[in-house]
């Protein structure tokens, strides 16, 4: 799989027709250009300390995995108006903590939205419970994640659940519960961590599902929890993204994360650094509208 550099001049070139265009004329949005674009997007939208994942396909199908923190709803719901959504064909919160799942309670009230996904794990929290609310209150079904659960999607593209493991009991800890998903279209592949730990790592080692993505979202925030090296090894991805707030009080990514991805040669994505990464694939070819390690970003905040 190859980033191809060239089409991110080209990007850059839109971006500057764009804002001569909206200069022109308010017919036209920077968005209503962009999304006439035909290739599979894959959006880490910058939600500072949390996760949220838009994926639009070929065929305009929309899939958003968590929404941010309960702060961060509005922001998300923004985002996607932007990009001319209405519907959320699959709608996934990962598990229970309020960085993933705070936001999904404005999201569900702003869109019609299709499947709806949770693991089996509650949590006893307001977050949790508003998320549940609304739910309810648009008579909207919640379906179960679990690992080797197809999700239909859209045509040609391969959606998978890999973790965690319907039948298995992980105690108390919500990461442990984090939904996995492996998308693959043509030859692109996308997997989606959320904030599964070591210890899922294991089992979907263990299954005998292929794991080699081009890209992965790292699991739990770059946390030195999530990230093995036998879980590396088998994913051997071009490229790994960490969605994380800038200087956040964790200080995810941690070190033995950077160190091992540096000792592979893998690029890393940051939120933090980059804001939103948006990656776009015709099945062959991934682009990328930023490079790792530009932190350009950063002085805006
Ligand atoms: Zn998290």
């Amino acid at each position: 799989m190859n980033f191809n550099k060239n089409k991110l001049k080209k990007f850059s070139l839109n971006v500057l027709l764009i804002f001569a265009l909206m200069a022109s004329s308010i017919i036209f949005s920077a968005c209503d250009i962009l999304e006439k674009d035909t290739r599979l997007q894959v959006h880490f939208i910058d939600v500072d300390q949390g996760d949220s994942t838009l994926i639009i396909s070929p065929n305009g199908r929309t899939m958003l995995i968590d929404a941010g923190d309960n702060s961060k709803g509005s922001e998300v719901i923004s985002y996607l108006k932007r990009k001319g959504i209405s519907k959320i064909d699959i709608l996934i919160g990962t598990h229970p903590d309020a960085d993933h799942i705070g936001g999904l309670d404005d999201v569900i009230e702003a869109f019609e939205i299709g499947e709806f996904y949770l693991p089996r794990k509650s949590h006893t929290t307001n977050t949790f419970e508003s998320v549940l609310l609304a739910a309810k209150s648009k008579n909207l079904s919640i379906k179960e994640g679990y690992a080797d659960r197809e999700l239909d999607y859209d045509e040609n593209i391969k959606l998978k659940i890999l973790s965690p493991i319907k039948s298995k009991d992980y105690g108390s800890d919500n990461n442990l519960y984090s939904i996995v998903v492996k998308l693959d279209y043509n030859q692109a592949s996308f997997l989606f961590m959320g904030d599964a730990e070591y210890k899922n790592e294991y089992d979907m080692l263990a299954s005998d599902y292929s794991l080699k993505s081009d890209v992965v979202k790292l699991g739990h925030h770059g946390s030195h929890s999530s990230t093995s090296p036998e879980l590396l090894n088998a994913v051997m991805p071009s490229a790994a993204i960490v969605s994380c707030g800038y200087k956040n009080k964790y200080s995810h990514p941690h070190k033995e994360v950077l160190d091992l991805l540096e000792t592979s040669s893998i690029p890393l994505y940051r939120t933090d650094e980059q804001g939103d990464i948006i990656f776009r694939t015709d099945g062959k070819t991934i682009t990328a509208n930023t490079e790792p390690g530009s932190y350009t970003y950063r002085k805006y905040k």
